[in-house]
């Protein structure tokens, strides 16, 4: 059973060779007197959560992985041997599983059933898993945008990003996006349907590039980076607008975060800044499911994925979500089935 090991806990930007790809044996049974299942991975997720348990806390966010243990996260697998009542051998599911060839898991906790199969399998790390429903109740839920609103996505090609500019111009908002390079920035315009998108890396003043784009305000911001353009977007938010603070990444390798200075800005123009957690909405999965599917299915949603092949390439592409590296969901395949 090849396995992506953590070496040990992490400090600063993560390297490739904080992790190592090993061997080891593996009974493909489940044991009988138990509930487990045995799943057989097909694709793992690369999310930028994944860092915050790389590093050893005394009151961690998350929890904190093991060294010398695999790497955990998001895949779809197939379950290959299984004593639990709700899954049996065959199944295609998603949820929480092992940077590995075949996992056990005694007692399954996020495991969904893979509700259909005529859209690829690699959807449910992402578009039909854990960004898509990250993006769809980030934005509904938290923001409750209306038609004509100024919308702001930072982080805007990824995986979540992406499909938060698409829900919110099916919803009928004005949207603007930024990202990190060119070729990101056009796939914003051309593929993704954004009304506007620029590079924060050739701004030197985010504040003027934003009101560049915003000369009225920013309506709602789904806030995926943190620091210095949260900053920034204070100072251009409407009266009565919402922030839904998704991520910020640009803090996560940081010892220490970098401080806001605008947030007085909350109290003028009256803003709603709210966190959410995706694992909130998981009860809410299918529903989501149902609403997004027909969309999908008629290619009215776009959506591009980075794959990286094989578990070799996984530290890598994990890693390579803090450079930029990746172009549209980060997803790694082990085995198309
Ligand atoms: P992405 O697919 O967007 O990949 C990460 C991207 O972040 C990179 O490609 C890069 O794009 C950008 N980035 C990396 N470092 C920086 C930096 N220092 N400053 C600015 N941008 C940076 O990731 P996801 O879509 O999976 O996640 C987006 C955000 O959503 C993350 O913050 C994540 O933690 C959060 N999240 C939160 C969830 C929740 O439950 N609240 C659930 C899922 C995700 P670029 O080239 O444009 O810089």
């Amino acid at each position: 059973n090849k396995q992506v090991i953590l070496r040990d806990y992490v400090t600063g930007f993560p390297k490739e060779t904080d992790m190592y790809v090993t061997t080891t044996s593996i009974n493909l049974r489940v044991p009988e007197d138990s509930n487990g299942v045995l799943l057989k991975n097909l694709y793992l997720s690369c999310d930028p959560y994944m860092r915050s348990r790389m590093k050893h806390s005394e009151e961690p966010d998350f929890v904190p992985y093991t060294p010398g243990s695999p790497i955990v996260g998001f895949g779809v697998s197939k379950v290959v041997d299984s004593r639990h009542p709700e899954y049996k051998k065959g199944d295609l599911v998603w949820g929480y599983t092992g940077w590995e060839e075949y996992t056990h898991l005694s007692e399954p906790q996020v495991l969904f059933k893979i509700p259909n199969t005529d859209v690829p399998l690699s959807y449910y790390t992402g578009l039909l898993g854990m960004a898509g429903l990250t993006a769809y109740f980030g934005l509904h839920d938290v923001c409750s945008p209306k038609k004509g609103e100024y919308v702001y996505i930072s982080a805007a090609s990824g995986a979540v990003g992406q499909l938060v500019g698409q829900f919110a111009k099916s919803a009928g908002c004005y949207v603007v996006g930024s990202a990190g390079s060119k070729e990101k920035v056009d796939l914003l315009k051309n593929k993704f349907g954004f009304d506007e998108a620029f590079n924060y890396k050739e701004e030197n003043d985010l504040d003027a590039a934003l009101k560049r784009y915003f000369p009225e305000g920013i309506d709602i911001y789904f806030e995926n980076v943190g620091g210095k353009m949260l900053d920034a977007v204070l100072l251009n938010m409407r009266a009565h607008g919402r922030i839904a603070v998704c991520g910020m990444i640009s803090q996560y390798n940081l010892e220490q975060p970098e401080g806001v200075t605008n947030l007085m800005q909350i109290i003028y123009k009256r803003v709603r800044l709210q966190g959410f957690l995706v694992f909130d909405y998981f009860p809410q999965y299918y529903k989501f499911v149902d609403a997004v599917l027909p969309d999908i299915k008629q290619g009215k949603i776009k959506y591009v994925e980075d794959t990286a092949e094989g578990l070799e390439s996984a530290p890598a592409a994990l890693i390579g979500l803090f450079s930029g590296r990746n172009v549209g969901k980060q997803v790694v395949v082990i085995c198309r089935e």
